[in-house]
């Protein structure tokens, strides 16, 4: 190991600790995609000693997903990790791109990540309980949560930036908490950790993501930290003050959709996508 792998391992740990995101009793599963960062995270659970299945969802967006998905198998494979494959073609019967061009051809403006998105939190849930697991961990590092919060705000949604944070609140039994690893290590961070290891990584991005509204702020973001480094770290603990000052703040309740999925409204968004797709 070198340094910076010892550092990050390190900080791994801690943050697991420091927050209470899970235990070596926790059946954990992480959601893998064959990118860096959860590559790294599911790789240092295992090392770490915790009791960590994989699970992947396959979008259906050619060679980029194809390439990912071959890389994941060989990680899981090496580390023996069990890994659970899911497709949006077996479980929906269609490909992403072919629901968002139906929805937009019918008015709908869902851009290819905000479609992607809602579909895999659904089926991420739905897996994790089936699987019974404790907790699912996503790979999200510290630059995607100071990302998140500054559209949050930009975009004026209290509730959605109230609910950010290194593990989501168990609002239902039917949604299982959300735990993020990495959510003290910087996106160069996790980058040099999996270089480092010579993980069989695709690095780049999705070419659904180009010119992403994502994209914009992770630019903003990086431009202010390299004159003014320490940025992001300063978002996410500003971030974490205000949900200390907003504890005692009523929570939204849930409701339970005719799927059976935890909901904020009536109807959660994944069946409202296919009342949509079907007018
Ligand atoms: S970048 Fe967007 S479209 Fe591509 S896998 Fe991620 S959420 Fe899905």
């Amino acid at each position: 190991m070198t340094k910076l792998t010892e550092h990050i391992e390190k900080k791994v740990r801690k943050t697991i600790r420091q927050y209470k995101l899970f235990n070596h009793k926790s059946k954990i599963l992480m959601a893998v995609s064959g990118g860096k960062d959860s590559t790294v995270c599911v790789y240092l659970l295992k090392k770490l000693g915790y009791d960590v299945e994989a699970i992947t969802i396959d979008a259906s967006i050619g060679d980029y997903t194809e390439t990912n998905l071959k890389n994941i198998k060989k990680v899981c494979k090496k580390y023996e990790i069990k890994l659970h494959v899911i497709s949006f073609r077996e479980e929906f019967g269609k490909s992403l791109c072919y629901m968002r061009d139906v929805l937009r051809t019918k008015g709908h403006k869902y851009s290819s990540c905000m479609l992607c998105g809602i579909l895999k939190r659904y089926l991420l849930n739905k897996y994790a309980r089936e699987l019974k697991a404790d907790v699912l961990a996503t790979g999200h590092n510290l630059d995607d949560e100071a990302q998140a919060f500054l559209m949050n705000v930009f975009k004026n949604d209290f509730f959605l930036a109230k609910k950010q944070g290194p593990k989501s609140d168990q609002v239902s039994k039917r949604f299982i908490p959300r735990v993020k690893p990495l959510y003290l290590i910087s996106e160069e961070e996790a980058l040099q950790f999996s270089k480092q290891m010579k993980f069989p990584v695709k690095y780049g991005i999705c070419p659904c993501s180009v010119g992403a509204h994502r994209r914009k702020h992770k630019n903003i973001l990086d431009e202010l930290e390299k004159k003014n480094p320490g940025v992001k770290y300063s978002v996410i603990r500003f971030q974490e003050e205000m949900k200390l000052k907003l504890k005692k703040v009523k929570k939204a309740k849930v409701n339970l959709c005719e799927c059976g999925e935890p909901t904020k409204v009536k109807i959660c968004r994944v069946c409202q996508i296919f009342k949509e797709l079907e007018l």
